[in-house]
Formats: C-alpha cells, structure tokens, sequence
C-alpha cells in the first residue's frame, strides 16, 4: 500500500535528520521556557539546571518532570508567552479539584493543524473529501484538531457535533458524507440509531471511521466496517494536553508513530520513574518540541504504553513508535493489591458474541476480603446453562490473564452502562 505524504520533507525524514531536528528544538524550547515560563524557570533553579547544560538528547534526563496536578495548579505561571499572544485556551477535567487549562498562540494552532493535515492524507482523505465531525466542539480539543487539519487539506467540514442521532444520518444520507470522525460509542450509537430507522448506511459514500476517545477492539474495527461499509477504521490517540501528536500506522497497526518534530518521547516505569528501555512497557513522558504558550517538559502522562522507538518503517516514515494498547493510568484501580486496567477485562469479555464488551468493576473495600463483582453486559437473553458457562470461563481467564478473582459476575441487559466504555467503581 502507498501512503500519501503531506509533508514529505519531514514524514520522510531519515531517523538521523529527526534526531537532529530534536536536539536543535529541545534546547530552544528549554532556554525559551527557562526566560519566558515562571513556573519552569523555579523548576530548573531548583533542580540547579541551567539551558546551557542541554547540549545532547540525553540531556532531557537532567531536566525535572512535571506532574498534571502542577499543570492545574500553576496556568499562569506555566504560560511562556504573554497573555496578549494567547489566541485560544481548552480545559479538560482536573484531578485535583483544579480544571487543567491548555493556551495555544496562533502559531500553537497552526502546528495542530499542520500535525492534523498529515495525519488525515496519510490515512487517504483528500480535499474531495467530506468530513462529518461528530466529537463535541468547545473546551475539548480533539474536534478542533480534526477540523484545522480537515481545514487546511482542503475537504468539506461538515461541523455537526455530537447528538440528534438522526439529524447526523439525514447528513450522512443527503450529503454524501465520505468521513465520519467521533467517539468509538458514538460510532456504535449512529449504528444502533439507523437500525432503528431502518437505514443501511452502507448504502451511502462513507469510506473511512476515525475513531476518538476509546480504542476499539478488532471486533468492534470489524463492527464498524460491516455496519458503516468503511473501507478502514483508525484509531485517533492524543489528549487535551498533547493535540497533534500522532497517527496510527497504516502499516503496522497496533502502533501509532509520534510527529518527531512536535514531541519527545521518553518512556518510564511509572512507580519509580526510571528510564525504561525502548520495546518496554511503561509511562509515556512528553515533551512539546514547538509550543509557545504551554509547553510541556517531561510532562508524565499517565497513558502506560510500549515505546517501540526509532526506526525506519515499512510505511515509509522514521517517525518514532508507541503500542496502541494504551492504558490510562486515571483509568486503572488497585484491587487486593492488583493494578486492574478495565481494559485487559473487556479484552476478556470481547472474545464473547453474547456480551457487548461493556463492564463495571466493583471492588467493595468495605468489607474484609474487597469482594469484587463483575457486572456485564449481554447483547442478548441468555439462558441459565449459558450463563453458568460463561461466568465460570471469565471468571477463571480474569484469574490468569488479570490477576484478579471475582467473587461474583451479574449479567446485565444491553445498554445498561450507557454506552460508557470505561466504568470501574471502587467503594471505598
Ligand atoms: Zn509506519
């Protein structure tokens, strides 16, 4: 398969030319933000650094992380640029009481668009294309980051939003809608809408599903192409906190590469912060190469992932490598002294047809031996005997492949979690 090259120059780039690119933007950014930030001007006196001292790659290890909880705390102090400059702000839920706020300058916004313009032709969207966005506009970016990037190759947007189901179908149907971006359940929910209406949405132009928020699973990839008629599905990984930051390869599909140019990666064990080689599993740690106005250095960034580093790929870029199976450290809970990923048990429970995948995970800490129940869903009425069946079977995968027993798995209709992937509760 060829890809499409937006920026050949620096999609194309040898690994060599984009470390180099890396170094000479490393040590810009850390005497920028050293002059400019407040925030990490303290950080670096403290940690007794100065942006001389920068003077290879392996030199970042030198610098001190920066946690999320001190991001929401210190907006104004982090910001590298003056606030006449700031041209846009996004907010995303804090952890810590505080919402994390992100600036971009003008420039910030034009090098989101840029990293969104080579990520949607290297998946084949074109300037014919039209471009049915419906992630929620307003203080999320990832909406935004699509539409700049859609914006600047030239295709239609067609800037619905989330919800009126039924309003987003008649676009599909009346427009010609070639691209549908949005959340993973919002794919399932247009599905679901237009089996109710009794439309076939193969019937129509889409091609390709871009997929947000949640990593779908083969089995859900291959939902969607059956139900939609895509000719492929992707999957969109970045955050609030790092827009443009990646595409998924369209060889090697359980990788996404990171734009070299934008951002550094270094990967670490997320209990004790050591470095961690490439090919191991661990917490991502980011560092913005480009932004002004909130830039981020050694951000830890909860999302725990396989760096598999740089190296020449058959896709043609050297752009360096991170697994899709991304866990979300927010996401994840201990459990009798486990750390459970909601993730590796709906890996489970998507090996069965008769459940929808979806689960919640209750761990009761309130009583001696945390009793934890599993609740999933089914797609449809099961029968005493296949319930037996199934209970006893995830019941002893989970033992062996999560390290975690369930005292109890309760079967729940369809739709129960509201669509929701993610839901583990723990009661304290
Ligand atoms: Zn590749």
């Amino acid at each position: 398969m060829t890809v499409v090259f937006w920026n050949r120059k620096i999609q194309q780039a040898s690994v060599e030319d984009l470390r180099e690119i890396q170094l000479k933007l490393l040590k810009w950014q850390v005497r920028r933000v050293y002059e400019k930030s407040v925030f990490y001007h303290k950080k670096f006196k403290e940690a007794g650094i100065k942006p001389s001292q920068i003077s290879s790659l392996e030199d970042i290890a030198k610098l001190p992380y920066t946690s999320r909880e001190e991001l929401e705390a210190n907006f104004h102090d982090v910001l590298a640029v003056p606030t006449s400059d700031i041209a846009t702000i996004r907010m995303t839920s804090g952890t810590t009481g505080h919402p994390l706020r992100i600036a971009h300058t003008k420039r910030d916004i034009e090098m989101i668009a840029e990293a969104s313009a080579r990520k949607l032709t290297y998946h084949g969207v074109t300037k014919n294309d039209l471009v049915q966005v419906t992630a929620a506009y307003g203080l999320w970016q990832g909406a935004w980051s699509v539409h700049w990037g859609a914006e600047k190759i030239g295709a239609c947007i067609i800037p619905t939003g989330p919800g009126d189901t039924e309003r987003q179908i008649l676009m599909i149907k009346q427009l010609g809608t070639t691209v549908l971006y949005g959340v993973t359940n919002y794919h399932f929910r247009i599905l679901e809408v237009a089996k109710a209406l009794g439309e076939d949405l193969r019937n129509y132009s889409l091609r390709i599903g871009i997929c947000v928020a949640e990593k779908p699973s083969k089995e859900h990839i291959r939902m969607l192409k059956e139900g939609f008629g895509y000719e492929k599905v992707v999957i969109d990984y970045g955050a609030t906190e790092f827009p443009g930051f990646s595409v998924q390869c369209e060889e090697e599909r359980d990788f996404h590469h990171i734009w070299a140019d934008f951002y550094l990666i270094e990967v670490i064990d997320p209990e004790t912060h050591e470095p961690l080689e490439e090919g191991e599993r661990g917490e991502l740690v980011i560092t913005s190469l480009q932004r002004e106005a909130f830039p981020l250095i050694r951000y830890l960034s909860r999302d725990i992932t396989e760096y598999a580093g740089f190296e020449k790929c058959s896709c043609g870029m050297s752009h360096p490598k991170v697994g899709v199976n991304i866990d979300r450290e927010d996401f994840m809970a201990k459990i009798r002294g486990v750390t459970v990923f909601p993730g590796h048990v709906e890996a489970i429970l998507s090996q069965y047809s008769e459940l929808t995948g979806r689960c919640q995970i209750i761990a009761d800490k309130r009583t001696p031996r945390q009793e934890v129940t599993l609740k999933v869903e089914t797609s449809r009425t099961l029968s005493k005997e296949e319930q037996k069946s199934i209970r006893e079977k995830i019941i002893e995968e989970a033992r062996n492949r999560v390290g975690v027993t369930f005292n109890e798995v309760i079967f729940v209709p369809n739709g129960t979690f509201g669509g929701k992937f993610r839901k583990t509760i723990v009661i304290a």
